[in-house]
């Protein structure tokens, strides 16, 4: 068994240690003669593990008593419309950052259920950088404030956020959690699908301050109520158990790295090496100001676009896989999430040097 070097930006890869120890425990986990995916989510070993994960996120991110911790189903996008049903339920309307792709989605769907204000747009200069502190038009009475603190497709990332005026700051988190330490106080809700840095497609992880559970529009999907969730330990229905077994053993993997300083230091050295490679040639462009460039999804593009599908071909025969950038822009990108060890990047970089010397 050979295991690639996979930049995928989501479903993602995994750390090998973990999949190593699923494989090991998949028949019988636990010591219960089953497998995490065969265990009644009501019964006491998957209770344990649903018990053990929320305490390990708790610990990794610092999470305050008074924020529940929720895995949801329907990934990201279901918190699209789950966020002004929720939470639109003062003035009925909210300000969004436009910043990329994602939020680009987010905006789209929140305006089915709410009034949306676009407070800061980075379209104009081509998502290459965030809007500055004054450049930001808030709707005072909105409801909530949402961004997007980095975006998967356009590598872009707030070095800085913006300010709300005491008004909860609502994040789409999904490719950056647990890349480094974050202050879970300076936002009242925090969701992330978990393929990115997490674990497996299917689950939907919510950090959300207790006073915003103050209850759904009535017209709301009950799995979609977040203080119903809250009170039913996010089993309304069945959720998704396996994913939220192996996102358990996911944040063991991080505390035994070290936890989420050693995760952003890792991340750092990582980037910096494929930023510095990009920079340093004519071949290759990243188009994002050097502040806002995000440390997990790294898009470039090649001086000559014709070159692109050899770059994928020839990479992949490497071992290199999943190079493609988004259909939506084009171009290559590598994700580099924690599970990616700096000796996949070391490999790439290595990879696209000499692609360079070869047909620059
Ligand atoms: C991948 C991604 C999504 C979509 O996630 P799903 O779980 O597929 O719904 C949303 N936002 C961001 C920032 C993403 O990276």
């Amino acid at each position: 068994m050979t295991r690639a070097w996979n930049f995928s930006a989501g479903p993602a890869m995994l750390p090998t240690a973990v999949m190593e120890r699923i494989a090991e425990e998949l028949p019988d986990t636990n010591g219960s003669g089953m497998s995490a995916m065969e265990m009644s989510h009501r019964g006491t070993a998957f209770q344990a593990i649903a018990q053990a994960t929320e305490a390990d996120l708790r610990d990794l991110l610092d999470v305050p008593d008074d924020y529940r911790v929720l895995f949801l189903q329907g990934g990201a996008t279901a918190l699209f419309a789950t966020l002004p049903l929720n939470l639109a339920n003062g003035s009925g309307r909210a300000d969004y950052i436009h910043s990329g792709h994602w939020s680009g989605k987010a905006i789209a769907e929140a305006r089915r259920y709410c009034r949306v204000n676009v407070a800061g747009d980075c379209e104009p200069r081509g998502f290459s950088r965030v809007p500055e502190a004054g450049e930001y038009r808030m709707d005072p009475a909105a409801d909530y404030v949402h961004i997007t603190p980095n975006e998967t497709i356009h590598g872009l990332r707030f070095p800085e956020l913006p300010e709300t005026g005491g008004r909860p700051l609502v994040a789409d988190y999904s490719s950056a959690i647990l890349s480094e330490p974050l202050d879970v106080r300076d936002y009242g809700l925090i969701y992330a699908g978990a393929q990115k840095n997490i674990g497996p497609a299917g689950l939907c992880l919510v950090i959300v301050r207790d006073d915003l559970l103050t209850g759904a529009r009535e017209d709301t999907p009950s799995l979609m109520d977040l203080r119903a969730q809250a009170q039913a330990g996010s089993m309304l229905n069945t959720p998704p158990t396996f994913a939220w077994y192996v996102a358990g053993l996911v944040f063991q993997w991080l505390k035994e790295q070290g936890g989420l300083a050693v995760m952003a230091e890792r991340n750092r050295v990582k980037a910096g090496l494929l930023y510095q490679a990009i920079d340093d040639s004519d071949f290759y462009r990243n188009p994002v100001a050097a502040e806002c460039r995000s440390l997990m999804n790294v898009p470039f593009f090649l001086a000559d676009p014709q070159l692109e599908g050899r770059f994928k071909q020839e990479a992949a025969e490497a071992g290199l896989l999943n190079l493609g950038g988004h259909r939506a822009i084009g171009g290559l990108r590598a994700s580099i999430y924690n599970a990616m060890p700096l000796e996949g990047v070391k490999a790439l970089v290595g990879f696209m040097n000499d692609f360079e010397r070869r047909y620059g």
